[in-house]
């Protein structure tokens, strides 16, 4: 079984859609093995997205994702990294295909309802940055 972890953004947890979001997850085969609401810190954000730096992107990215809490999980399942990125759809809402979480709950690039983990290396460096072995089950 594989995992892999989720965000739920700020813009979609103030719009109200947590529910709806985890259950597109379960309704698909994800198991929820970790789940907690965080108000990230600036630094938690910072680090979190250390890989994007240097992207010109990067300062409003952190803002947003601070913006308000965050829902955060690790999903299990066969395939779960490919499954979520297939749930999640594409990063711009506008490109992502209908059905998709980003096509039914996000506005724009940068409030787009969900973060998914996009290879094995980076799910256990995420998972291993928000959970601790006993808060997975
Ligand atoms: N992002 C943005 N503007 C852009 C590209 C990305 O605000 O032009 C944000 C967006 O929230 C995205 C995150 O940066 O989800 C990470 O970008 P990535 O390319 O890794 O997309 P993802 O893996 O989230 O689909």
């Amino acid at each position: 079984m594989e995992q892999t972890l989720s965000i739920i953004k700020p813009d979609a947890v103030a719009k109200g859609v947590i529910g709806k979001i985890l259950d597109r997850f379960e309704s698909n085969g994800l198991k929820i093995a970790a789940m907690k609401k965080v108000q990230l810190s600036r630094q938690d954000a910072e680090a979190f997205y250390a890989v994007h730096a240097a992207r010109p992107f990067f300062n409003d990215l952190v803002d947003f994702m601070v913006s308000g809490p965050v829902v955060i999980t690790v999903l299990e399942g066969e395939n779960a990294i490919l499954k979520n990125r297939d749930l999640m759809g594409a990063t711009n809402p506008k490109e992502a295909a209908p059905g998709t979480i980003r096509a039914d709950f996000a506005e724009n690039i940068d409030a787009n309802a969900v973060h998914g983990s996009d290879s094995a290396e980076n799910a256990a460096i995420e998972i291993a940055f928000f959970f601790s072995g006993r808060e997975i089950s």
